[in-house]
């Protein structure tokens, strides 16, 4: 691929799960095409993207990945004063911090008039932005550089989340099921996959105000990059292609290299966190770990079941816990939020590990005593299990993790869904059997392993390269980067 010093825009939306895979995306770009590439975001995540940058052959300090951040006042827009993301808001918060993003034009227009334009004497080449960034896309056109949406999600999920927006009315059917545009006939959505802010959505709403603009921008951009693979989805591949009609990249696993390598004979971590400690005591393909994100959390009432669900099936688990629904998620965990006595009989028996707030989970995935992931199917959760072969058991939350949960049960059949969203009924009795049932490597648990593996597999050839043949991918993004530079051409 032609090394030049064309530059290409980078512009996540607020939220660690966008912010993530946006900057592997980066890395990727760069190492791939030597093109310029700046991400621009607020102070606080530019900081977050700066430490996860570092170290990684492409930082700022070695000429890689440039890191702009844009000026941004929560206050501004109603919202606490140090707010820059999505983490611990609730759900009125999150609606302002939407409407607040899009002031994040004006800046980004200052930078690339300023910065780019006057220095460089030309528009950037592309600027790919969030697929929340409707607005970004006017912006590209009105610069003549080429809008690119990219969707941090995988096909199924996104091609559903997107159409139930844009859609909206959704009409469901007296038993509350429905079906959804360019989607077989025989896929069943119930409104309990819908959260409850789309359950009330009629297009008047401020949720729907915002998102059926955004979402119809993105489909009028010059193509979307999705992070996914070809041959792992390709139902949610077709659909995407038919509901969009545009061309459509799917160029993931976007993920750090070391999930992607053979998987390891030893423990390849020479950085030993407490949980990677612990993981190299317990058996081989034995442990449940437990996370609902980098922003999603359960009731009170749903933590004690699982508490004592975990507890009953005896089964070794390392569970990323969070204050329950209703409370200040940034604020201290409270002994109260267990059973009594729960975390001093984990750490007599160590038979688990509660960690706060946030773990290291690509770590703990990829290492060979994880067994199972119980999971709210976040898209990029589901990709760091999937690319270790490790299955999974869904409890979707938010956003499109319901038809992702879906799609992992049963197009791929690497998952079983114990319950969906913060009303879901959990009991203790369900726990432990499914923890049971997923950790078994006889029956069905057995069958998800075999399954998991094996998309594992697609996961990894889908970015390996060699003198013989080129991952499907790697083709993807050389022909994402044909297509912008073509455009340069025609201008
Ligand atoms: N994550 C992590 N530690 C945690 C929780 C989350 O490293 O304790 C990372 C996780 O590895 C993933 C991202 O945060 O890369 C979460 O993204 P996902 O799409 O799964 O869910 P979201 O947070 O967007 O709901």
């Amino acid at each position: 691929m032609e090394s030049n010093s064309q530059h290409v825009l980078m512009l996540p939306f607020m939220a660690r799960g966008h912010l993530i895979p946006f900057l592997e995306l980066a890395k990727q770009i760069r190492r791939r095409t030597g093109f310029i590439i700046t991400i621009l975001n607020t102070a606080a995540n530019i900081q977050f993207l700066r430490s996860q940058l570092l170290g990684s052959g492409v930082d700022e300090a070695a000429g890689g990945v440039r890191l702009v951040e844009l000026p941004f006042c929560a206050s501004d827009h109603g919202l606490p004063p140090n707010v820059e993301s999505t983490r611990g808001l609730s759900l009125p918060q999150m609606i302002d911090l939407f409407y607040a993003s899009t002031e994040l034009e004006a800046p980004l227009r200052r930078f690339i008039l300023e910065e780019i334009i006057a220095k460089e004497g030309r528009p950037p080449l592309c600027i790919i932005a969030d697929l929340f960034f409707g607005w970004a896309f006017d912006l590209a056109k009105n610069l003549r550089s080429v809008g690119v949406t990219f969707c941090t999600g995988g096909a199924y999920g996104m091609a559903a989340y997107v159409s139930l927006w844009k859609d909206i009315p959704q009409r469901h059917s007296n038993d509350g099921e429905f079906t959804l545009p360019g989607f077989p006939k025989n896929h069943r959505f119930h409104i309990s996959q819908l959260h409850k802010f789309l359950r009330a959505a009629d297009g008047t709403d401020s949720w729907s105000r915002f998102f059926q603009p955004q979402f119809s921008k993105t489909v009028n951009s010059s193509g979307w990059l999705l992070n996914t693979v070809e041959e792992i989805e390709p139902l949610g591949m077709s659909i995407i292609r038919n509901y969009v009609r545009l061309p459509v990249w799917p160029v993931g696993p976007l993920l750090p290299p070391f999930m992607l390598s053979p998987p390891p004979a030893s423990d390849p971590h020479d950085r030993k966190d407490r949980c990677v400690t612990w993981l190299d005591s317990q058996p081989h393909d034995s442990v449940l770990y437990i996370s609902f994100g980098s922003q999603n959390t359960i009731t009170l009432t749903q933590m004690m079941e699982l508490a004592m669900g975990l507890e009953e099936s005896g089964k070794p688990f390392i569970w990323v816990i969070r204050p329950p629904f209703g409370f200040d998620l940034e604020g201290e965990f409270r002994e109260e939020w267990l059973p009594i006595g729960f975390e001093s009989r984990l750490s007599e028996t160590e038979k688990g590990m509660v960690v706060k707030k946030w773990a290291p989970q690509m770590e703990i995935l990829s290492h060979r005593s994880t067994g199972a992931f119980l999971s709210h199917c976040g898209w990029n959760s589901v990709l760091e299990s999937l690319s270790q072969g490790v299955p999974l058991v869904g409890w979707p939350l938010a956003g499109e993790q319901a038809y992702n949960s879906k799609m992992l049960a049963e197009e791929m059949g690497v998952s079983v869904e114990l319950t969906r969203g913060l009303e879901g009924n959990v009991t203790k009795e369900n726990v432990k059997k499914i923890v049971e049932l997923v950790l078994n490597r006889e029956g069905k648990g057995g069958e998800m392993k075999k399954k998991a593996v094996e998309v594992g597999k697609h996961l990894r050839a889908a970015v390996k390269e060699d003198e013989f043949e080129k991952g499907s991918s790697l083709r993807a993004m050389d022909d994402f980067v044909d297509t912008i530079l073509s455009s340069v051409s025609h201008q």
